[in-house]
C-alpha cells in the first residue's frame, strides 16, 4: 500500500474515530481550531466532522493566505496596474476584492496583470521584457516566503520589484486566543508552514496559554490522529506540543529556508483582512534590498481599505466564529463562480471549500 493510501484507509479511519469517541469529554463543548486551508479541504472533502462526537467541533482559523490579504494591499496592486506597471501574481489572487475593484477588473480595464506560478517565473518575465516595469505580488505564509527570498538574494533586474504581502501563522494563532468568546480548547497547526519553521515557534501555546497544540499532515488519517491527540491531552488536562507529522516536520524545520528568510526580511506588524493589524505578523524587505520593495520604489502605501463588502461575513468565517452556511449570501449572492468575499475566491478559502463539498 502506498503511503498516501495508508493515510486514507477507511478501516483505520473508523478505528481512530472510535478512539476519538472513547477519549472525548462527554459533556463539555470542545473546540479544536486548525489554521490551514488544506486542512479544511481534507476535513470537508472526507467528511471528517461527521465522524466526531456532536460536542467536538473543528473550526477553521485564518489559514487561507489569499483570503487574509487586506483590501488595502489589493488596492496597492490595482493602483500600480492602472498606472501601467505589469503585475504578476498567483491565479487565486486575481479575483480577491479590493476596496473598489479586483486585479481581474483592472485587467478588464486594460491593465497588464498576468498569472505566474512562482516568483522565479515573474523574474524571468521581467528579464525577457526589459522595457516593462514588473511587480510580483508576493503573498503567502512561511511556506512561500523562501521562494520570494531566493529571488531577492539573486538580485533581480532593475525593472523588477516585489509587492510583499507575506504573513506569519503563529501570531495569527495568538490573535485567535485573544478573541474572548471563541473559547478554543486546542490547536491543530499547519504541516506545510511547520516544515519551514519547525516546532519551536509553537512552544508558546502550551507553555504560556496552556493550549494543546498538534502539528498535523494533510491526509484524512493525519487529521483524525491529530484530533485524537488533542482530545487525549484535553481529557488528561495536559497541554503539550506534539508532532503528528513527523515524516515531514522536524524540531528545527528547514534551517536553510529560515536563513534565507532572515537574510532578506524583518518582521513587522501587518493587517489581515477583516481582523485589523496583528503585531509581528508580516514581513518587510530589509534595507539592503529596499530597491526591490515596490512600495518604496513607486511611493505607494495604502493604509486603509474596505475589507468587507456589505452583507459579507468573511471577517467571522476567517476566525471560525461562524460557518460559511451561516452567511446569508452563501451560495445565493456569493458563489464560486461569482464570489463576493475573499473566502469564496481561493481554493483554500473556507466558503469555497464548503461550496465545493456540499452534498448535492
Ligand atoms: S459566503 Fe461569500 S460573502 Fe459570505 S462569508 Fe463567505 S465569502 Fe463572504
Amino acid at each position: 500500500m502506498t503511503e498516501e493510501r495508508r493515510f486514507r484507509d477507511p478501516v483505520l479511519a473508523d478505528r481512530i474515530a472510535e478512539k476519538i469517541r472513547s477519549v472525548a469529554p462527554k459533556n463539555d463543548i470542545i473546540k479544536i481550531c486548525h489554521v490551514c486551508g488544506t486542512h479544511e479541504w481534507t476535513i470537508s472533502h472526507y467528511g471528517i466532522r461527521s465522524l466526531l462526537p456532536k460536542n467536538v467541533e473543528v473550526i477553521a482559523g485564518p489559514g487561507c493566505p489569499v483570503c487574509i490579504v487586506p483590501a488595502a494591499e489589493i488596492d496597492e496592486a490595482v493602483n500600480l496596474a492602472l498606472k501601467g506597471v505589469t503585475i504578476a501574481c498567483f491565479g487565486d489572487v486575481l479575483r480577491v476584492p479590493g476596496s473598489e475593484i479586483s486585479l481581474l477588473d483592472a485587467k478588464a480595464r486594460g491593465a497588464d496583470v498576468t498569472v505566474v506560478y512562482s516568483a522565479m517565473d515573474a523574474v524571468r518575465m521581467a528579464k525577457r521584457n526589459p522595457g516593462k516595469d514588473l511587480v510580483f505580488f508576493a503573498i503567502g505564509f512561511e511556506t512561500t516566503v523562501p521562494s520570494t527570498a531566493v529571488e531577492v538574494i539573486k538580485k533581480p533586474p532593475k525593472n523588477f520589484s516585489f509587492l510583499i504581502s507575506h504573513r506569519l501563522i503563529p501570531p495569527a494563532m495568538e490573535f485567535m486566543l485573544g478573541i474572548g468568546d471563541l473559547h478554543i480548547d486546542a490547536f491543530i497547526a499547519p504541516g506545510h508552514v511547520s516544515t519551514i519553521i519547525g516546532l519551536e515557534p509553537y512552544e508558546i501555546f502550551p507553555k504560556v496559554y496552556r493550549m494543546p497544540t498538534i502539528i498535523a499532515g494533510f491526509e484524512p488519517l493525519d487529521i483524525l490522529i491529530a484530533i485524537y491527540m488533542a482530545l487525549k491531552q484535553i481529557s488528561e488536562r495536559k497541554a503539550i506540543l506534539e508532532n503528528e507529522y513527523k515524516r515531514a516536520v522536524t524540531w528545527n524545520g528547514n534551517i536553510k529556508a529560515k536563513a534565507l528568510i532572515n537574510r532578506t526580511f524583518r518582521v513587522v506588524n501587518g493587517a489581515w483582512r477583516g481582523l485589523g493589524r496583528l503585531p509581528d505578523s508580516a514581513l518587510k524587505l530589509i534595507d539592503d534590498f529596499i530597491e526591490y520593495d515596490a512600495r518604496e520604489k513607486y511611493g505607494i502605501k495604502i493604509e486603509r481599505g474596505r475589507d468587507i463588502l456589505p452583507g459579507c461575513q468573511c471577517h467571522l468565517v476567517i476566525i471560525g466564529k461562524i460557518k460559511p452556511t451561516e452567511c446569508p449570501l452563501f451560495m445565493k449572492a456569493c458563489t464560486p463562480q461569482k464570489p463576493i468575499g475573499s473566502c469564496m475566491v481561493s481554493s483554500e478559502g473556507t466558503c469555497r471549500i464548503w461550496a465545493r463539498n456540499m452534498p448535492l
